[in-house]
């Protein structure tokens, strides 16, 4: 049994992923469970379990560069969210960012 996350398997291409952006450090997919109609995760290829394990500011900083870029390809409006830990609602222990976007009157109450 391999002690990946899902996420480095979806990297490594052991599992299939709908990829919306790549380059070298970063990689975009549809969420597999969308909880909008635009529902994307920003996943650094450099592992960290959880965002405040990265303690470089340039490091955190390109993520979140990296993320709203991707999101504004997708859509004008969004928002972006990060689970921190598993009381904070994190599944999966690979840092991500959730770009959630495309409500035709805003979240309401997602
Ligand atoms: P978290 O709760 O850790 O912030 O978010 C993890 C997200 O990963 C969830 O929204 C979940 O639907 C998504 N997810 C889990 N497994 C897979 C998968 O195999 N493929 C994709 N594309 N998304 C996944």
């Amino acid at each position: 049994m391999s002690d990946k996350t899902i996420f480095q398997r979806i990297i490594d291409r052991e599992i299939p992923s709908d990829i919306v952006f790549e380059n070298d450090a970063y990689i975009a997919i549809r969420d597999i469970q969308p909880r909008a109609p635009i529902h994307v995760l920003v996943i650094p290829k450099r592992f960290s379990a959880r965002l405040d394990d990265i303690h470089d500011s340039s490091e955190l900083g390109e993520l979140m560069q990296t993320a709203i870029q991707v999101a504004r390809s997708l859509s004008p409006d969004y928002r972006l969210t990060v689970n921190v830990g598993k009381q904070g609602g994190q599944e999966v222990f690979h840092t991500h960012v959730h770009i959630l976007a495309g409500w035709e009157n805003g979240p309401q109450g997602h």
